[in-house]
Order: C-alpha cells, then structure tokens, then sequence
C-alpha cells in the first residue's frame, strides 16, 4: 500500500471537465480521489468516497506540493520515433521513454519505422517485451505494408493479436490508392487508428523545406503544400468510404486543414495531429535553425501556421503530437540537403502549447489539455487520459507561469530549433501507475 498526496494544484481533467482547486489522493497506482480533508475524499461529482471515515492506511507515504501549478493527466503523444531497434545512437526506448516522462507524458505511440520495420510478429514481440520495464507506457504501431513497400499488406490479424495498437508506414507516404483502400479495410475490421503521412513524393522537390519564398532564396526547390494537400483530399474520402478511422499525421498545410474539416461535416472519421512546431514556427525558421527546421512535411507560410491554430481552436485538429524524431549531432550537421528529416520534441511540447496556443489566447488551458490527453487516449481507445477516482494514476503536475530556458535534454538527442527559447510551462513531476518518474 503507497498513498500519495498531491496537495494545493488546480485539478484540471478534460475528460470529464473537472477544474477545481484540490488535492489529488492516489492509492496504490489508482486515483482514489480528491479533497483537502482525507475522511471525506470525493469523486469529480462532489460524491463522498469514504463515508466520513478515515481509511487507517491513508496517511500519505509522499505529499507533493503543486501550488501554483496544474495537474493534469498524464500527456498522450500518438506520434513518435524511438528508433529501437536498428538505429539507437539517435535514441532508443530507455531515453525515449526518460525523454517523454521529462516532458510530462506517460503514454506514447512508437512509428514503425525502425531498422527492422515493425511489419512481422518477432520485431514486435521483441519490442513489446522491452517495454514492460520502461518508466512510461509505450505502445508499439504496426507497419500498414510489408517492408514498407506499399504493396502487399501486414499480417494485421497477427500483429493486432500481438499486441499493436493500428498501423502507419510513417515516413513513407502511402502513394497507391487502391492499397490505401485495402489498408484502410484492414484498420476498419480491427476498429483501430491508420495514421498517414500526406505528402505525394511525385510533388516534391527537396524535402523538408517548403516551396516558396525561402526553398526559392536558398535555391534548392522545396516540397509544396499541395503534395499533401493531394493525398489528405484522397484519404479523407477513402476514409469516408471505408469508415476507417484515419488519421491525417502532422497536418501542415491550411488547404488540408480544410479538407479535413469537410470530411469530418461529411461524416468521416478523419482526425488530424497538429505538431508543436507547425503551430509555433514558419517557413523563416529555415533561414535561422537550417537543419533543425528541417523536418517532413516542412514548416510553411505564416497563412498555414494560423490556418492550423483554427483548426485546433474549432476542433478540426484533435490532437498534438510531436513527431519526436531524434538525429544525432553529426547527421543534423549534413549540409541542407543531406541532413535527415525531423526534430525532437517530446520535453518543449507542453511550454509549446502553453507558450503558443494559451498565453497567446489562442485555446484554452483546458482544450490545449484535451488535445494532449483524452482526445488521442479515445481515439486509440488507451484506458488513460483521465484521472477520475478508480483509474490509473498517470499525471503530469506543471506550473504554467514558470518561464525556463530551453537547454538541455533527457532525450539521446538535441535537435531541436528551440534550444535557447523562453518558453512558458514547466514539468514538475510526472507520475505514471502511481510511481514517480520524473521530479524536476
Ligand atoms: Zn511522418
Ligand atoms: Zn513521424
């Protein structure tokens, strides 16, 4: 038996709109419930827990104090790229998992694109034995396509049964519409999330930078906007033929913010992941951070990034996720063109949102919370996301005034253009099943 009493935070839980001045009480890796005073614990409803008796045992082991700060559930990201196996020089699931508990989140969703692919049973076994004993929980998607070769398809039955959460070839973009449709079948049958990643590389110059002002200043072509905009229109009414649930990753062009948004009127179960740094950052960025603004599908023009934040403010866009592609320092130092795609971002994601979307007035500190909590937890139906009494105790406490220089990492890596920002939001602790697993 371990109590834990996290006393005098603001209570936010988007799950069930509970925002409140209270204490948290968690027992045994549970939310048991919340008040000041421990005989007469409640649910969110006001329900009393304990009947006005003191259970003998609820003196707490640990108090942590969150004055001043937000609790919250613990932060969901549906997107990231630990690559382990094959390439763990970048990062692997020991710093992935450090990296995500820092930055506030206790569930992840890992890509399948590591070195072997996750397209087979054994890669993914192996993967899922290895994260038992990981601080966070980290779920493993299965690749859609063999090799991700785009042609024939996974053993998805297999991979489902083996404990994958839904499939993307990310990384690769899924050019073949009738494989498309086929995967989609698929994901529709096993009632779990394809994710995409829309960019058509017959529109593509050069990666990672977009076409236009800046790829033209630098002379080296660009990836244009319509080389998304192309394959979210297809997939939005694939999605709509299909009823799978897709999920359009890393939108990055207003245009597709549009098309989503259409196909969710027409009654697609199309949702969208926005990055911290398509909402934070433009085009411009290039210009300044050269290969650390250097990620697929590119930052855009400054009419995108907003086109983006409405999309997060009327719901178009469900959730944030950070792509959190980790390079070493010698790749990242490639000239342009040769340097790999993508960037870290697992510890700035929260100040992101809080220095970008809510400080600015954009979202509320509640819908931010929503975006990275229970919205991707129902999406890949994860029985986290919400700290109401009788589950998990996955929290994140952080204070949303605290201004900290961006500076070092827990993550193997450090590629991100926002070393060296201000930013607002800061992690305190993060707990995960009860435990504490990262203490500022
Ligand atoms: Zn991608
Ligand atoms: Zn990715």
């Amino acid at each position: 038996m371990s109590t834990i009493r996290i006393k005098n935070g603001r209570v936010m839980n988007p799950a069930t709109g509970m925002d409140e001045n209270t204490d948290v009480w968690i027992r045994d890796g549970r939310i048991l419930g919340f008040g000041k005073d421990p005989v007469n614990l409640r649910n969110q409803d006001g329900e009393s827990l304990n009947g006005g008796t003191e259970p003998e045992d609820l003196r707490p082991d640990q108090v942590i104090n969150a004055s001043g700060c937000i609790v919250a559930p613990g932060l969901v990201d549906v997107h990231v790229h630990f690559r382990d196996p094959g390439q763990t020089h970048k990062e692997d699931l020991v710093t992935g998992s450090r990296a995500a508990a820092a930055g506030g989140f206790t569930t992840v969703v890992c890509m399948a694109n590591t070195n072997p692919i996750v397209d087979n049973t054994e890669v993914l076994d192996d993967i899922i034995r290895r994260t038992a004993d990981l601080p966070i929980h980290v779920k493993q998607a299965s690749a859609v396509s063999l090799g991700f070769k785009g042609q024939e398809l996974v053993d998805g039955q297999a991979m489902i049964a083996h404990g994958a959460c839904g499939f993307t070839d990310d990384g690769i973009p899924l050019t073949n519409a009738g494989f498309i449709r086929k995967a989609m079948e698929m994901a529709a049958a096993f009632d779990v999330p394809i994710s995409l990643h829309e960019e058509d590389p017959t529109l593509n110059e050069v990666n990672g930078v977009n076409k236009g002002a800046v790829s033209d200043q630098m002379g080296i072509g660009g990836a244009p906007a319509i080389s998304e905009d192309v394959m979210v229109a297809r997939d939005v009414m694939l999605a709509l033929e299909t009823g799978a649930k897709v999920d359009i990753q890393h939108i990055s062009s207003g245009r597709s913010v549009d098309l989503v948004r259409m196909g969710k009127k027409m009654g697609a179960k199309v949702y969208a992941e926005a990055t911290p740094h398509h909402f934070s950052l433009t085009e411009e960025s290039v210009l300044d951070h050269g290969t650390l603004a250097k990620m697929n599908p590119p930052l855009r023009t400054d009419w995108d990034r907003s086109k983006i934040i409405h999309g997060l403010q009327d719901g178009t866009i469900d959730m944030i996720a950070t792509d959190h592609a980790p390079h070493a320092v010698e790749e990242k130092g490639q000239e342009f063109t040769k340097a790999p795609s993508g960037i870290i971002g697992l510890e700035t994601s929260l100040a992101l949102g809080v220095t970008n979307l809510v400080r600015r007035g954009y979202l509320s500190m509640m819908d931010l919370l929503a975006k990275m909590t229970i919205n991707p937890a129902r999406l890949y139906k994860f029985d986290c996301g919400d700290i109401s009494p009788g589950k998990a105790a996955d929290l994140v406490v952080f204070d949303p005034d605290a201004a900290y220089t961006v500076e070092e990492f827990a993550s193997k890596a450090e590629n991100s253009p926002f070393l060296g920002a201000l930013l607002y939001g800061k992690v305190k602790c993060t707990i995960c099943q009860g435990e504490v697993v990262y203490r500022d």
